[in-house]
């Protein structure tokens, strides 16, 4: 049996998509058809995060999204506010500061959504900021925390956002424009099931302009977004474009955009997830704001997260993911995102814990992989 990697990324590829990365290539900086191609990829990646604004595709992992939409906007002495309830919105404050921003954190719990009552209270006393950053779904947690009135409260301050939404854009809503979102970035591995090795990003025009009117040269040439004006019009790319990459996420945003049911199908299997892992005694760590891409599950009394994960890969051919940083040893995680997303791929998995679980000594109260059928059915 094929290994399953049932990750928050990198996800299983299809097929087609590993094809495409196989075509011919040719010069992506002298043969001009390529510059169209790669703006018809950013069109489509446009209808799928809902926005007329630019979008641009680079050639790295998620993280030089996000170090790019710091390095680009965010100068000496920029306040910048990080939203945070969680590893990666903690870790925003690293790149703000490495490009010279001045960090004011705002607090949320790690185990729930960004509170948004208590955001707005402390955004009342508290609003002099140039630029914050805030996880869409914080993948570690599996919450996915409320861009969609979040973005909105920070336009009202004149506050430009910068969202992860790395592991949010193919499973999880997101309306760019109607939400406000001055930045928001993606990347190939995660929802949109391409091989890893690209991010993608959405800038609007208040963006564009606030990195166009900086006092202060951006310190980074590879994250600089600024090289990229007038791209297609000067027939001219920073650097030689991952030409075969881009290839594969072509395709596999095709394969994306084919399944009309895409988002509504995460929903459903991370909601019967939940109910199974749930039913059978088993508690995930998220009170609120469940992330349909991923789910986090707190290791249960007397297991090792260790032996519950060699168990899964070596007599199972599955591989789960575990947690870092203060997750460490305390859950695991289910991947449910982009092509993991499929009930049999699921059902297998949890049969598969199930298995493990009860051989490891913790008696589940029922069958997840049955529970999980049964909601289904
Ligand atoms: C996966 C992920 C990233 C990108 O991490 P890489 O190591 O570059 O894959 C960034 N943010 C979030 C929330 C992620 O889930």
């Amino acid at each position: 049996m094929e290994k399953l990697i049932m990750t928050p990324g990198p996800t299983f590829i299809r097929e087609n998509v590993r094809e495409a990365m196989g075509r011919p290539i040719t010069n992506p900086d002298l043969d001009l058809e390529f510059y169209d191609f790669y703006k018809n990829t950013c069109e489509k990646l446009q209808s799928i995060m809902h926005t007329k604004t630019q979008v641009l595709i680079l050639d790295g992992e998620g993280i030089l999204g996000l170090e790019a939409a710091c390095a680009s906007l965010i100068e000496e002495g920029d306040k910048v506010l990080c939203i945070e309830n969680g590893i990666f919105g903690y870790g925003f404050k690293d790149f703000a500061e490495m490009y010279g921003g001045n960090v004011t954190f705002f607090h949320g719990e790690r185990d729930h959504g960004i509170n948004i009552e208590n955001l707005e209270n402390f955004l009342k006393e508290n609003h002099d900021f140039k630029v914050a950053t805030v996880v869409h779904c914080e993948t570690p947690s599996g919450i996915t925390n409320p861009i969609k009135d979040i973005c909105p409260l920070l336009k009202k301050y004149g506050i430009l956002s910068i969202v992860d939404s790395v592991s949010s854009i193919g499973g999880e809503k997101i309306h760019v424009d109607e939400w406000n979102i001055d930045i928001a970035l993606g990347g190939s591995q995660k929802c949109l099931s391409a091989p890893p090795g690209l991010t993608f990003l959405s800038i609007s025009k208040d963006a564009t302009e606030a990195m166009n009117n900086r006092k202060t040269p951006i310190r980074s040439f590879y994250a600089n977004l600024t090289i990229w004006n007038d791209w297609y019009e000067n027939k001219w790319f920073p650097y030689t474009q991952p030409i075969s990459d881009i290839y594969a996420f072509d395709k596999a945003i095709d394969n994306f955009l084919d399944d009309k049911d895409a988002l509504q199908r995460h929903e459903r299997y991370a909601e019967a997830c939940r109910y199974a892992l749930k039913e059978c005694g088993l508690a995930l760590l998220p009170k609120d704001c469940h992330s349909n891409t991923v789910s986090t599950v707190l290791v249960p009394d007397g297991i090792n997260y260790k032996d519950l994960f060699n168990k899964l890969y070596s007599e199972h051919n599955i591989i789960i993911a575990g947690g870092f940083d203060f997750l460490q040893d305390r859950i695991f995680r289910i991947g449910h995102m982009g092509e993991n997303c499929y009930e049999e791929k699921l059902y297998i998995t949890l049969k598969a814990i199930n298995t493990v679980l009860n051989e490891l000594g913790f008696n589940l109260k029922g069958d997840l992989h049955k529970k999980f059928a049964n909601y289904l059915s």
